[in-house]
């Protein structure tokens, strides 16, 4: 579909986040400015080898980025604000946030060392700032980092309300809740359209409050008999909270491990989180106190290979040692898609003799997310006339949308990355896309998930590769046997009887010639084709093949 935005049209535009969980990247336009909300990376999946991060397409904001305010972050998650040092050098333009999505991306960028400054500006919640036409007001949420915000986008056409993650939860353990009176205000002034969080939209209820993993976490360490080991997200700080305070509360010490882990808690003391919270103990000092007197902090909870949990589990960390009848504790989800690889981790510490806690145990974790009944009291709080769900898969978009209708919300629309969403008061129809895609960085640059490299090295994982090189004199004839070799195409006992049939393959193909053929490009692809065939034939493969042809004047015996 053609895209045509006029000046005048107020457009919310998604490059990343609906249709998924993760990679949130929005887009608004009024009065020929753009503004962006979030930035984030996502996770790769199973089709994707090799791959640690994936990252937003911006092609379509990089061409119009002199017509750009601001990049504006709701919140210090991954899925938020992960892709800014790797992408913002395309855009250019300043970044705002509150103080503590600030801190953390300032430690993050320190750490990447990019060579060049990012212009980062703190905003307040509750003032009103000015981005060219739009205005834009932070509204206090609760979610499981501090200050994550929603935003409050006003212009002459109508107010949106961007929520971000959120939750209520009156007893957040970090924080305040979520400032149900504000939103009742701008509810009240009226809102045209709401642009918001899914992910929990399929969950019946009340998502339970951060008070009850506290309460879960301090009676299963309470319980536990030896170390104690806990792994949950590096960037969920509430929990991160609750675990020392349950460590506390127990007469444990405290050892942190990983530095993701560091830098958050690092970001969270600079803004005046986890103050009271006694000092840890360094990896080489836990070794000193009794085991029944620490309690480690942990990285890996999805079962990273390359995270502490992994290998605690395994037995190969430097610093930590578990023994039979200490507790393992996951007090975080299983993102989807990461089943195999957490069961793999979990099972080892089982075989060990580890006693294992996850939230299907015991109340050792609780979403950040709202739950089916927290949008309906959002809903009646905030009264908008379009609803779009974005951060969710078509499942929790769909859900979310019904949810959105009964709350007598006039209108509802599920968006696709990429569609220009036109919004006017009472209506919101797509008026266009935008290309989207998926990039990861790779060598020190970014690059497509469908470059041609990547896309080889993944038929080459899958299929395997063959190389085959031919000795020709200049005048075209075959003066030793081709030689074949390959890699990842077939077990080793059927390999030679392959490279042995492949070589007089090529033989027969090269010799079958009515006359020597001079161009070695027709020669290449013949024997490309030869071996092809050879390969579907035998092991249903269509391998990666290499071809080289060299010719030389000096007279050989010919095979
Ligand atoms: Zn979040």
């Amino acid at each position: 579909m053609d895209m045509k935005i006029d000046s005048d049209d107020f457009v919310f535009l998604p490059l990343g986040g609906s249709g998924e969980i993760g990679m949130n990247a929005n887009l608004y336009h009024y009065k020929g400015r753009w503004l962006m909300v979030d930035l984030g990376i996502s996770f790769p999946d199973e089709s994707m080898p090799g791959i640690d991060v994936v990252l937003p397409d911006l092609r379509f904001i990089e061409a119009r980025k002199d017509k750009l305010e601001a990049i504006i972050l709701t919140h210090a998650h991954e899925d938020h604000f992960g892709a800014v040092p790797y992408l913002w050098k395309r855009l250019g333009v300043p970044v705002y946030g509150t103080a503590f999505t600030l801190a953390l991306l300032h430690r993050k960028l320190a750490e990447s060392r990019l060579g060049y400054k990012i212009p980062l500006h703190e905003l307040d919640f509750n003032i009103t700032y000015d981005f060219g036409p739009l205005s834009v007001e932070l509204v206090q949420l609760t979610h499981s980092v501090p200050d994550p915000a929603a935003l409050v986008l006003r212009s002459d056409k109508g107010t949106v309300l961007h929520t971000g993650d959120w939750k209520f939860d009156e007893t957040p353990m970090l924080g305040e809740d979520t400032d149900r009176e504000r939103l009742r205000q701008i509810g009240d002034e009226g809102v045209m359209a709401l642009i918001g969080d899914s992910t929990n939209a399929m969950v019946d209820g009340y998502t339970p409050s951060e008070a009850v993993a506290l309460q879960g976490l301090t009676d299963v360490i309470a319980e536990a008999k030896g170390l104690v080991a806990v792994t949950c997200f590096a960037s969920n700080v509430a929990r991160l909270g609750s675990i020392m305070t349950a460590a506390t509360a127990n007469n444990r010490s405290i050892c942190v491990v990983g530095r993701a882990l560091n830098r958050t808690i690092g970001a969270a003391r600079d803004t005046g989180y986890l103050a009271d919270i006694p000092d840890f103990v360094s990896e080489s000092e836990a070794s000193l106190i009794p085991r029944n007197h620490m309690v480690v902090i942990c990285t890996g909870s999805q079962g990273e290979t390359r995270a502490a949990m992994a290998k605690i589990a395994a037995g190969t960390h430097e610093s930590v040692e578990l023994q039979p009848g200490d507790t393992v504790i996951y007090s975080s989800r299983q993102i989807p898609g990461n089943e195999p690889a957490i069961t793999k981790v979990q099972d080892m510490l089982v075989r060990r003799g580890i006693h294992l806690i996850t939230d299907e145990d015991r109340s050792v974790h609780v979403s950040g997310h709202p739950a089916r009944d927290e949008l309906v009291e959002m809903y009646g709080l905030v009264r908008p006339q379009i609803a779009i769900p974005v951060h969710g898969t078509a499942r929790h978009l769909t859900a979310h949308a019904d949810l959105a209708n009964n709350c007598q919300v006039k209108q509802t629309l599920i968006p696709d990355n990429g569609a220009a969403i036109r919004l006017k008061s009472g209506t919101a129809d797509i008026i266009g896309y935008a290309p989207v895609g998926l990039l990861t960085p790779e060598g020190g640059e970014v690059v497509d998930l469908q470059s041609d490299h990547l896309r080889s090295r993944r038929r080459m994982l899958w299929n395997g590769t063959v190389t085959a090189t031919v000795v020709l004199s200049a005048a075209g004839d075959l003066l030793t046997a081709p030689q074949v070799s390959q890699t990842g195409l077939c077990p080793d006992h059927q390999s030679a009887d392959f490279i042995a049939d492949a070589g007089l393959a090529v033989e027969d193909v090269i010799c079958q010639q009515a006359a020597p053929e001079d161009n070695d490009e027709v020669i290449e692809e013949m024997v490309r084709r030869t071996v092809r065939q050879m390969a579907k034939g035998k092991f249903k493969l269509r391998p990666t093949v290499h071809v080289h042809v060299m010719r030389t004047d000096i007279t050989g015996v010919s095979a």
